[in-house]
């Protein structure tokens, strides 16, 4: 029976843990349900394209809902999107300068 309870790993820190647990012993990390809502997918794109930019790598890397690869692909996406963006910002501003110092 004992060894019926501890049959699951943390996600986190790979603590052993009850099944039923809500929260691992040893890191405190939510377990299943109880997995913080910022590890989820939808919300990393959300954060990603709203307030956290290239700052939200960290999370899609200790996402436990992601696999490696989809963590690369993510992450490449995140990249080339930053870079996109800022090359953009660039060009903007390098032509917002010509037009102040033309007048
Ligand atoms: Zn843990």
């Amino acid at each position: 029976m004992a060894e019926d309870e501890l049959c699951a790993r943390c996600w986190n820190c790979a603590w052993e843990i009850d099944s039923r647990d809500r929260f691992c012993r040893q890191c405190g990390q939510g377990q299943g349900a109880w997995i913080p809502w910022y590890y989820r997918p939808l919300a990393l794109v959300l954060l990603a394209f709203t307030v956290l930019g290239p700052f939200a790598l960290p999370l899609v890397w200790r996402t436990p809902y992601l696999g490696r690869a989809a963590k690369w692909v993510a992450s490449i996406g995140l990249v080339v999107v930053t870079g996109y963006v800022g090359w953009r910002l660039t060009v903007t501003l390098g032509e917002l300068g010509d037009v102040l110092t033309g007048l």
